[in-house]
């Protein structure tokens, strides 16, 4: 039988505001346990929860990078459940009217564009933390330690619609997601802090049914390739449970990298057992029109927008666009070395930044605001290649020894230095052309009789002469006349 795969993903996007959804408590990683928790996160009865505007902001923000309706006036909604680390025994979300509604996110797997509605985007509040682990009680006992630091933490819940139809569709949607958040300022994307992580909602069926099969819901997922293994077991493991007979039961399970392996936690919810209702406590969240501008006018540059005019501007593809856009860092690096090229040169930056930076950034596992060689400084270089100075050849030296940071990263003083200059007097190319033919006589018998790899072969003993340097064009060009008069 032939499955289809159907996927819809939930993303917990922890916003970066410096203070949480409720309280005034900071939202730093990493302090100690309950540091970081007052009297709402804790909380103590009287205390009240006040609502953070910069979170709603970047709620904001997202719906309008998504193309999404932004709710005129949503409504916060206790969540009731029994946690150790909650303890309100509820959580404030939204339940029946989100912030955001709709919208759509483009990117595309293996060069294929792809298109994913969302569902919808809410406002929610993390919970604490239960730790489990080498937690001695006063008596030496193994207890559990609750910490709530993390409760409070704003949260932007993105929900997809069940669209996705392969495990390299969902990470290419949940990488795009990841990079447009980054993008926006709105999450840091630390995924191993887990300001971003992942539920995967996976469900099969038979190729050419139309009812959706039973889903489960994998929990946490905070990296790509977990999320791609997890998604793959789960297939794997559907299919073999419905080809045995058997039937999948919609429940939560979590992943397990160590085991390769996704593991049922508790059977699933449904959203009736969780006694919604509209929190008493906060008022309706009212977004004005003006307010919704503001934001608008202080967003930056998208994504697609900058793919699209770097394309048009500088006749790229795709592919060269998508690696450039990646992220805001690449995108401005390349902005300052097309600007200081003529505006014909855009491919080649194109192809030295998604080339030779790119690679070298990679090997030396660096960023690309922290590179060796600066913008101004690679544009130095390929400057040298436009006119002449440098074969690319010669310049991918250059470039390794302004990585390394010689004569000062500056390419014209590394070419002084090492004599690199290429040369392009063509009395001079003619002059080694002459001795290279005289020197090998057997092989331009071998050229005169049709073979064109004698040509190749002289190419390269003019080359060795010139120790590289000479322009190759010219080489070219020189031989050719010489053999062919
Ligand atoms: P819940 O809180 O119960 O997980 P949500 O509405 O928040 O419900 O999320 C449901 C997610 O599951 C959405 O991303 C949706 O696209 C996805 N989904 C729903 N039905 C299926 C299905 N049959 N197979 C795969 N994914 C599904
Ligand atoms: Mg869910």
């Amino acid at each position: 039988m032939n499955w289809e795969v159907v996927i819809g993903l939930e993303a917990h996007v922890q916003l970066s505001t410096a203070s949480k959804i409720f309280s005034g408590s900071p939202t730093l990683f990493g302090s100690a346990p309950n540091t970081q928790a007052n009297a709402v996160d804790m909380a103590l009865p009287g205390s009240l929860p006040v609502l953070n505007r910069g979170a709603v902001e970047r709620a904001i923000q997202f719906g309008l990078a998504i193309g999404a309706d932004v709710s005129p006036r949503s409504i916060f909604a206790r969540k009731n459940y029994f946690y150790p680390d909650l303890p309100k025994n509820y959580q404030i979300s939204q339940f029946e009217i989100p912030v955001v509604l709709g919208g759509s996110l483009s990117f595309s797997v293996d060069g294929q564009p792809t298109t994913i509605n969302l569902t919808r985007a809410h406002l929610e509040e993390d919970a604490g933390k239960s730790l489990h682990d080498n937690f001695p009680g006063p008596h030496g006992e193994a207890s559990t330690g609750i910490d709530l630091n993390r409760s409070g933490t704003p949260l932007l819940e993105i929900v997809s619609e069940p669209e996705m139809r392969s495990a390299a569709q969902a990470v290419a949607y949940a990488r795009a997601l990841h990079n447009l958040v980054v993008w926006l300022g709105i999450c840091d994307g630390n995924m191993q802090e887990g300001s971003f992580r992942i539920d995967a909602n996976v469900s099969v069926r038979p190729l050419g049914q139309k009812e959706f099969g039973t889903r489960t819901e994998t929990k946490n997922v905070n990296s790509f390739r977990f999320l791609e293994r997890a998604i793959l077991f789960e297939v794997q493991r559907q299919i073999e449970v419905i080809e045995d007979g058997g039937k999948v039961i919609q429940e939560t399970r979590l992943y397990d990298s160590d085991r390769d392996e996704t593991r049922s936690m508790r059977s699933k919810e449904d959203a009736h057992d969780y006694r919604y209702f509209p929190d008493p406590d906060l008022p309706p969240l009212i977004i004005s029109p003006e307010w919704v501008a503001e934001v608008q006018a202080n967003m930056p540059e998208l994504p697609q927008q900058l793919s699209e005019r770097f394309a048009q501007t500088y006749g790229l593809t795709e592919v060269d666009t998508l690696q450039i856009c990646h992220n805001r860092e690449t995108a401005a690096y390349f902005e300052v070395v097309v600007s200081k090229l003529p505006t014909n040169q855009g491919k080649l930056a194109a192809n030295w930044l998604n080339g030779e930076v790119l690679a070298a950034l990679n090997r030396d596992n660096l960023d690309i605001d922290v590179c060796p060689v600066k913008a101004e400084q690679l544009a130095a270089l390929l400057n040298r290649i436009v006119d002449n100075t440098l074969s690319n050849k010669i310049a991918r030296e250059v470039f390794a020894a302004m990585w390394v940071g010689e004569s000062g990263g500056e390419p014209d003083s590394i070419i002084e230095a090492k004599g690199l200059k290429q040369i392009n007097d063509s009395g001079a190319i003619d002059t080694m052309v002459d001795g290279v033919l005289a020197a090998h006589p057997a092989i331009v018998e071998e050229y005169r009789a049709g073979k064109q790899k004698a040509f190749n072969s002289l190419v390269g003993q003019v080359m060795k002469v010139a120790q590289g340097k000479a322009n190759p064009q010219q080489v070219n060009e020189a031989l050719k006349r010489r053999l062919d008069c």
